[in-house]
């Protein structure tokens, strides 16, 4: 019989953390624990306000799940209904029994598929990326992301960030030439540059035939989602790949992008997990585009959750735990050039902090 428990879990950021739309402090996550035959899989939740979400929602849809669980036939036994060797991602059969009020949640449905992975990793005995074919040889350097703030402030930042090699910048300002002139100041570092949708695309083929001088490997989401011919007007004026982050979230996102980005932004907590991930992943490479996986401000759980997959992908920012003060797991770390060491332990691989 499984049985699951959720309680709420603040981080604390190391620095306020500013983008183009917003500033944060901290951010409210939810930890879920699902326990099975002695063994506790665990995942966690950041509520995406972009899409709607927030703390409330996450957390009561988790402890409806908590009270719902219980006594559920379909989860009486998670490897009776799970395997990976069938192609059957029976995972996503679990997950779709969910009742509504938890399913429509895609911040607590990722937390849960996060759990269930744990779970049945260490069931098996096996760490994630080898259920999912991956290898660990093959992952790659994270990115770091360096926050809005006045340019002498963004230069300190990037002097802090010595032991990161890839940097991403955010703009989306005003002022947007001068942030990566000041960066390009103080850094040879290859540099990517995410707008958060700030900017029109008018704005966008001007800013960044502007920055392509100071060498950027890609531009992430410079105009609101919603406008693919926006994008493809924008990709055919400038050289530097365009990859798109708020433009998708599932998926169903997919299809009109092609042609029409270079590459999107997969996120555990907007596509709702792991399966859904793959999927992504799976139809990304379809459609010709490069895959990114990302994150918001998230402790070593869900990071690294979406680590486990990052061999199979082109590029991470996977840097939401290296942001935050008080992580309570140890899972993911970083070789000595930044590159992502996924743990050989099985399912996630966290280890509790003392
Ligand atoms: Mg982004």
């Amino acid at each position: 019989m499984m049985k699951a428990t959720c309680h709420d879990y603040e981080l604390t950021l190391r620095h306020t953390f500013r983008i183009a739309r917003s500033a944060t402090d901290l951010a409210e996550n939810v930890l879920v624990l699902v326990e099975h035959g002695g063994l506790t899989g665990v995942g966690e939740a950041h509520p995406n306000d972009y899409h709607g979400e927030d703390h409330h929602r996450v957390h009561s849809a988790l402890e409806l799940f908590c009270r719902w669980l219980p006594g559920h036939p379909a989860f009486a036994d998670p490897l009776d209904s799970v395997s990976f060797e069938n192609q059957k991602p029976k995972i996503e059969n679990l997950l779709k029994s969910l009742p509504p009020e938890v399913a429509a949640i895609r911040g607590a449905v990722g937390a849960l598929d996060m759990a269930l992975h744990d779970l049945v990793g260490q069931m098996v005995g096996k760490p994630l990326w080898e259920l999912f074919g991956a290898d660990p040889a093959k992952a790659p350097v994270t990115s770091f992301t360096i926050g809005i703030a006045p340019v002498p402030v963004m230069q300190e930042k990037v002097r802090e960030a010595e032991r990161y090699p890839l940097l991403k910048i955010k703009v989306g300002t005003g002022r947007d030439l001068e942030i990566l002139e000041g960066i390009r100041a103080v850094t040879d570092k290859p540099l990517r540059v995410d707008a958060n949708a700030a900017w029109t695309v008018e704005e966008a083929i001007r800013n960044i035939r502007a920055i392509e001088p100071f060498g950027i490997e890609f531009i992430e989401q410079p105009i609101p989602p919603g406008d693919p011919g926006g994008l493809r007007r924008i990709r055919e004026a400038v050289s530097t790949p365009i990859i798109v982050d708020e433009s998708v979230a599932t998926s169903a996102d997919l299809p009109p992008l092609a042609g029409a980005a270079d590459g999107i932004n997969i996120k555990l907590m907007k596509c709702g997990g792991l399966q859904e991930a793959r999927r992504m992943l799976g139809l990304a490479r379809s459609l010709g585009l490069k895959v990114m996986l990302g994150c918001f401000v998230e402790s070593s759980v869900a990071i690294t959750a979406a680590a486990h997959l990052s061999p199979l992908v082109d590029y991470a920012d996977l840097d939401g735990h290296l942001l935050i003060a008080n992580d309570p797991y140890d899972g993911v770390a970083l070789d000595p050039a930044g590159r992502l060491l996924l743990p050989d332990r099985p399912g996630l691989g966290l280890l509790p902090r003392a």
